[in-house]
């Protein structure tokens, strides 16, 4: 049974659509993440669930519930804000005691309840401070226990750790995630940082301008991008502009796809990993290519298969774990290719030619200004 579902959920603002029919199932249990760019509808979403701004139409269900009209305080939904807000005069105790008082249950079964709350986030020694006594990830386990504390049936996080500074949140992330396995709740968390959202969740919901763009696993929105905004906003993308040529085939038919990025160079374009809708020949598209899915060989050991071209490099990152390539391409415009370390040999150096290839179905394009 599904624990969560959205059924083509609106939020109209005078003439401006924040959500457009958004509609997704989430499972009991499981960990989503909503995921966009600023603006794209994550928080309105988040806070329609809560009962915090009414939807315009749609329906929300809770455990095939229908909640839609349901007051806040009648969802059992726990949510938590970037700004975590305890309460400065009460102890941490008290703070996480706050929404169970409310339910006016018996004050043993309010220790009790306290107790496990504080245990879960490893905090149970701290009950009697005052949050100024705290550290900011400290605070913001209090904020956590006291969100799960009653018992809700999901969980809302509004980019819950954007304001801890980065050690802590890696940190944070890490025990969030183990706290909802432990717990089994349900969770929806809204985040714009893609690393954040695909190291957490079972599922990534990828939202653009209001509409949902994909909802897939981590792997799958990775590795199967929808389109080209979701290549882009997910990899590091080559964002370009080309103009699509449409090829027959030998029996006449045209299904395939070339894409011009310069006098003379030109990529065959596998047609489903075009998504905006029938475009045609000769009109301009942008192109986003991800900088790792960009294969490199050398001229005497050249890569394989459709889309090959000669390139030299012009400057050379090293990151670590990966080296990061500025190419130049003859005829073409300058790309950026992302590889990983190889520790038998140093990478390739500067002023260095190579033969570079891309899969066909790995070029993603969008109508000019279509796209999200
Ligand atoms: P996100 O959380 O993804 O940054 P929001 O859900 O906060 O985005 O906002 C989605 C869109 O709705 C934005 O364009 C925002 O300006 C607009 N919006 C949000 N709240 C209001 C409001 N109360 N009145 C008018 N427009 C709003």
């Amino acid at each position: 049974m599904p624990s969560l579902s959205l059924d083509r959920l609106v939020k109209r603002y005078d003439e401006q659509v924040a959500v457009n029919a958004v509609s997704l199932s989430i499972h009991d249990g499981e960990f989503v993440s909503l995921l966009g760019p600023s603006g794209c509808g994550k928080s309105t979403i988040l806070r329609m669930i809560a009962g915090l701004i009414e939807p315009s139409s749609g329906r929300i269900l809770i455990d095939d519930r229908d909640v839609t009209r349901l007051a806040a305080n009648q969802r059992r939904v726990g949510l938590v804000f970037q700004s975590y807000a305890l309460f400065p005069h009460m102890t941490v105790f008290e703070n996480v005691a706050f929404g169970l008082r409310r339910q006016g249950i018996s004050s043993s079964a309010l220790e009790q309840r306290v107790t496990e709350a504080l245990a879960s986030v490893q905090l149970q020694a701290y009950a009697q401070r005052m949050p100024r006594q705290l550290s900011g990830g400290q605070q913001q386990r209090v904020a956590l226990a006291r969100s799960i504390a009653p018992r809700p049936s999901i969980l809302l996080l509004d980019e819950p750790l954007s304001n801890l500074d980065a050690t802590l949140r890696d940190d944070m992330q890490i025990e969030l995630r183990r706290l909802q396995r432990e717990v089994g709740i349900t969770t929806v968390f809204v985040t714009h940082d893609q690393t954040e959202a695909m190291a957490m969740s079972d599922r990534v919901c990828v939202l653009a301008g209001g509409s949902l763009q994909q909802f897939d696993t981590p792997e799958a929105i990775y590795h199967r991008p929808a389109n080209g905004f979701v290549a882009g906003f997910i990899g590091r993308p080559n964002r370009l502009v080309g103009q699509l040529i449409q090829g027959t085939n030998a029996t006449g038919v045209t299904d395939t796809f070339r894409v011009h990025l310069g006098p003379s160079l030109r990529f065959e374009v596998q047609c489903q990993a075009q998504q905006s809708g029938p475009m045609a020949s000769g009109q301009t598209v942008d192109v986003v290519i991800r900088q790792e899915d960009l294969q490199l060989g050398t001229p005497g050991s050249p890569t394989q298969g459709p889309n090959q071209f000669e390139a030299s490099i012009t400057l050379r990152a090293f990151t670590g774990s990966r080296v990061q390539y500025v190419l130049a391409v003859p005829g073409g415009p300058e790309l950026i290719a992302l590889v990983p370390t190889n520790g038998l040999h140093g990478g390739y150096a500067v002023g260095e030619r190579l033969s570079v290839s891309i899969d066909p179905g790995l070029i993603f394009i969008n109508d000019r200004g279509a796209g999200p």
